[in-house]
This record gives C-alpha cells, sequence and structure tokens, in this order.
C-alpha cells in the first residue's frame, strides 16, 4: 500500500498519532521493533494470565484524555481501577485498539532514515527499505530517537542540528522489572514496597480488574536501584528482585515458580521538550519527553497521548491548503 505517512514506533504516542491521522483520511504505514503492541504499555502473556510489565495503570489529568479513556470503558478495553485506569485484559490493549486496523508491521527495527525528493525512507539494519512516505513521524524515546537521526546523516536543514542538541538534553530515569509468578495461594495480602532500597512499587495483577491469577506479580524497582544496577544481566537482577520480595514477605522457596526480568532503560522522562522541537519537510516527534499544548506536568503516558494527536496534529494542518 502506498503510504501517506510513516509512523515509526507504536507505542501510546505513536499508535494514538496513528490514528488520528487515519481518521483524518491519510494512509498510514506504521512499524515498530516490538512483537506486539503496546512499547512501555505492554503486556507479556503466558498460560495463566498476563504481566503488565511496563506501566501498571494511567492516570488521566485533562479532559481530552480521560475522555478517550472513557471510550475505551465502553469499548471493553479498559476499566476503572481506583482512580486509575487500566487496559483490559492488558494494559496494551489500549493501543492495540488504537491500531485496529492500521497497516501495522512488528519486528522491523528501523536503522536508518533518508530523505530524497520529498519523500521520506525508513531502513533496516540490512539496508533494506522498510517503508516510504512523503510525511513522518518518530515516535520512540527521545535517546533512541536521537540515535536514529545521527545513524541517518540527514542534512542541516533536514534536521537541524538545534534538534539534535534539545533531544541529547533529554535525560530518562531507568526502570528494573521483574515479573514473578508463585503459587497462587503462597501470599494473602498485598504486600507494602514501604522505603526498601530495592522494590520501589509492588502489583498483583488479580487486584486489578479483569485479571484472575493470584500468583502473578510485578516488582519494580527503586529508580535509584535501577539506575546504580542497569547493566546487570537481567537473571542477576531478577533474582535481586526477588531476594527483596522474599526478605519482605517471608515466601518460601517452594512457592516461587518462575521469574523473569526487564530492564527499560528509558521508562520515564525526567525532562519535556516544549513545543515540539521539529517541523520541515514534514517531519515530527512525538512521545513522552514531547510537549503538547499543555503543561509539562503530567504523568508521562498522557503526555506520551497527547503528543502523538498533537504530533499529528501539525502534520494534518501542515498539508491544509494557505489562504
Ligand atoms: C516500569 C514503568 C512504569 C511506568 N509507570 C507509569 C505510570 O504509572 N504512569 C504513567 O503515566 N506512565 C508510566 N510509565 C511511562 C509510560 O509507560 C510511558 O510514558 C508511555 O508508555 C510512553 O509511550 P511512548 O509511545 O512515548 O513510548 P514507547 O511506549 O516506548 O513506544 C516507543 C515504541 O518505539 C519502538 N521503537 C523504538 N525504537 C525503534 C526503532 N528503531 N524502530 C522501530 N521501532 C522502534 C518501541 O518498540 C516502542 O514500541 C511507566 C513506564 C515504565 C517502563
Amino acid at each position: 500500500m502506498d503510504a501517506d505517512v510513516l509512523v515509526v514506533g507504536t507505542g501510546l504516542a505513536g499508535a494514538a498519532a496513528a490514528r488520528a491521522l487515519a481518521e483524518a483520511g491519510w494512509r498510514v504505514r506504521t512499524l515498530d521493533k516490538g512483537r506486539g503492541p503496546g512499547g512501555r504499555l505492554s503486556t507479556r502473556r503466558k498460560q495463566a494470565g498476563g504481566f503488565d510489565h511496563g506501566a501498571a495503570t494511567l492516570q488521566a489529568n485533562t479532559p481530552a484524555f480521560a475522555g478517550w479513556l472513557a471510550e475505551e470503558v465502553a469499548a471493553g478495553r479498559a476499566a476503572p481501577w481506583g482512580e486509575a485506569y487500566v487496559g483490559l485484559p492488558g494494559m496494551s490493549a489500549l493501543v492495540a485498539g488504537l491500531l485496529d486496523g492500521l497497516d501495522v508491521h512488528w519486528s522491523v527495527a528501523v536503522a536508518a532514515l533518508q530523505f530524497e525528493a520529498g519523500q521520506w525512507r525508513a531502513v533496516d539494519a540490512e539496508g533494506r527499505v522498510v517503508g516510504a512516505a512523503p510525511a513522518f513521524l518518530l515516535a520512540v524515546p527521545a535517546p533512541q530517537a536521537l540515535a536514529l537521526l545521527r545513524a541517518s546523516a540527514l542534512a542541516d536543514d533536514v534536521v537541524p542540528p538545534r534538534m539534535l542538541d534539545a533531544l541529547a538534553g533529554i535525560r530518562y530515569m531507568p526502570c528494573w522489572a521483574a515479573l514473578l509468578e508463585t503459587e497462587p495461594s503462597a501470599i494473602r495480602r498485598l504486600p507494602d514496597p514501604g522505603h526498601g532500597d530495592v522494590l520501589g512499587a509492588i502489583y498483583r495483577e488479580a487486584e486489578k480488574p479483569g485479571r484472575s491469577n493470584t500468583g502473578h506479580w510485578v516488582l519494580h524497582a527503586t529508580p535509584a536501584w535501577s539506575e546504580a544496577n542497569l547493566e546487570l544481566d537481567a537473571g542477576t537482577a531478577a533474582q535481586h528482585l526477588l531476594d527483596a520480595f522474599i526478605a519482605m514477605t517471608g515466601i518460601g522457596p517452594e512457592a516461587i515458580r518462575e521469574i523473569s526480568a526487564h530492564r527499560w532503560r528509558y521508562a520515564r522522562p525526567l525532562d519535556v521538550l516544549d513545543p515540539l522541537p521539529l517541523e520541515g519537510h514534514d517531519l515530527v516527534l512525538a512521545g513522552d519527553a514531547f510537549g503538547a499544548p499543555v503543561s509539562a506536568d503530567l504523568p508521562p503516558a498522557e503526555r506520551a497521548w497527547l503528543s502523538g494527536r498533537a504530533a499529528a496534529g501539525r502534520l494534518i494542518a501542515a498539508r491544509q491548503p494557505k489562504s
């Protein structure tokens, strides 16, 4: 299919942008290196249920985001949980819903971009062109956007050096997350991570609506521990998080069924660029580090969604006939 716009990165930001562009009549092609929808809202599926090992919940502060979440609740893809929302059956359902019916390509890692004769091309590590369109929307974490733009060696008038400098200034907080399966009845009460050095948050999946396996846990390490131990191998990181969980709960080793860990190198941004840093040659960036026309003081997932919508709006506005 010929595309009007190429969207690279379909987490919440890219998926929201892709949906808005498709609703405006654009032919959208999306590429993502992941194996399925979610990005940092991903859900790891297991036979006995899933693990939301990225963001565990979403908070809504703006009427626009709250309105979208209400629609998702009506569509059966989300449920309120206290003052927050969760996806159903997992967080990734929210991203999957946005991408439903679009031209979506998974397991495609874009290694470089080219811009020639008004056409953007995305190229993979083998040099194959994996997508082409006159407009381009890049919705990956800022350090990954910077690496991709640098690897692409685009002309200064396409990607101005000030834009690369701005991206280089965005820092992220990492997070080690562990996916733990215990015997379902091994722990009766949800433990409180308190003020420990290792565990910052503990989620029992079955506490959330639409999940039933009481033996599924997601453990998030504190930002400080994650930062200090970022380069551990996943097995060692998982063992540290499990040790902290065992110390807290007193659960016996016989009740542990499985544990694995995921390193989120870019979990949440510490800096936000506002407004969106680049327009020109129909290239726009989106993601949780990019401002939308609202204050930067928002939960990152909400900002990602808003920035995706805003980025789509900018592309659409750039195509309107000038009067
Ligand atoms: C452990 C954890 C807990 C969190 N808790 C909360 C919370 O409570 N509240 C909250 O608001 N936010 C929370 N967040 C942050 C929230 O998840 C993110 O802000 C949001 O999901 C970001 O969406 P995004 O689309 O900007 O980025 P992402 O979801 O990271 O999407 C980027 C996509 O780009 C793809 N990609 C990257 N590089 C390439 C490439 N070269 N080629 C192709 N595809 C590529 C990736 O596969 C990914 O799917 C949390 C995050 C983590 C990790």
